[in-house]
């Protein structure tokens, strides 16, 4: 009911940017390729993520804002292969927020549009769209205005929002992502070949950090890291520059981020922040994405594991350069 909905957006939905990082996953879950994210205010006033995927058909619209009603878990807990699997996020959106969801499913004759507002769903009711799924969001939190005080500013608020973007940007690369609104300066990444995945890479860190990388590949029983490592010298001011991805999502995980940290220690100072973009593949099954619904936390079946092959991968790399 609206209450327990409310309660589960407390988990899911913190701020505009974890209301942006579910509506953009499932456009990507729902195999888009091309997403436009609209702010404004920050995304407190209205966040609205347009995209060319699959639709939901008008029976379904109900049910996708209903709590735990998920397409997604067909193969079991085990073998996620979507971004989303709970089932939470439109239902606790739609109990915070004023909350419509367009669609016009692959194939069908016609478009719907459901709105939930304060918890109250009214539609599924015909609507124009020509394909795909339009969500809108306004007036984040007006249902619960002692959670609108914890906001920051609308740029602050804003700047998460270009940040949660920029990390799935660079997990999918084939896909166009348009950032745009009255808040802010349009943000365009154009879909790259998927194999070219450094010139996503370098559209989202900056176009110079390729010739200032190198190249990371190891194995470790069966677990997998690939990407970038920033030179030394090529540092920032603060540890947003490190993209880490555990088979495909992006987290940031403590282990992870102080793994690279380890893996500079000897070649950067303290108070710098290397540049990174890492892909770790595992077996799912050693790996448990699903600690916390908003959190990007995971936990590894054998975090040394992790740990080592990071720091071992990094430094070797470093001193076949001959830093
Ligand atoms: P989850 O992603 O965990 O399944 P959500 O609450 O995020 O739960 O979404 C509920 C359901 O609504 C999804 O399982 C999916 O079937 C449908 N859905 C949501 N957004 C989209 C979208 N942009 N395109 C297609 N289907 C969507
Ligand atoms: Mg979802």
């Amino acid at each position: 009911d609206a209450l327990i909905d409310q309660i589960a957006a407390g988990e899911v939905v913190e701020r505009p940017a974890s209301v942006a990082k579910e509506l953009i996953e499932n456009a990507l879950d729902a195999g888009a390729r091309r997403i436009e994210i609209a702010t404004a205010a920050g995304g407190k006033s209205l966040l609205r993520v347009t995209d060319d995927g699959s639709g939901i058909a008008a029976d379904e619209l109900p049910l996708a804002v209903r709590r735990h009603c998920t397409s997604k878990l067909a193969g079991g807990l085990d073998a996620i292969e979507t971004l989303g699997f709970r089932g939470e996020a439109l239902p606790s959106i739609g109990s915070v927020a004023r909350l419509t969801v367009k669609s016009r499913a692959a194939g069908a004759a016609e478009a719907f549009e459901i709105a939930v507002d304060g918890g109250r769903v009214s539609g599924p009711r015909p609507a124009a769209l020509s394909r795909g799924t339009v969500v809108e969001v306004r007036d984040l939190f007006h249902a619960v205005p002692a959670r609108l005080k914890f906001l920051k500013s609308d740029r602050a608020e804003g700047a998460a929002i270009t940040e949660i973007v920029r990390r799935l940007a660079i997990a999918f690369p084939a896909v166009r992502f348009e950032l745009a609104g009255p808040d802010r300066t349009q943000t365009v990444f154009e879909a790259v070949d998927g194999r070219d995945s450094l010139r996503r890479i370098e559209a989202v860190v900056g176009k110079d950090f390729g010739a200032n990388a190198i190249a990371i590949a190891a194995e470790r029983e069966g677990v997998q890291l690939k990407g970038f490592a920033g030179l030394p010298t090529f540092h920032r001011g603060n540890a947003l520059a490190q993209y880490v991805y555990v088979n495909g999502r992006p987290v940031r995980d403590r282990l992870l981020l102080s793994a690279l940290r380890g893996a500079y220690a000897d070649v950067m100072a303290r108070d710098r922040h290397p540049v990174a973009v890492l892909f770790l593949t595992l077996d799912p099954a050693l790996v448990d994405v699903n600690v916390h619904p908003a959190k990007a936390d995971v936990r590894f079946r054998d975090p040394g594991l992790v740990r080592g092959l990071i720091v071992g991968a990094i430094r070797q790399a470093f001193t076949a350069a001959g830093l």
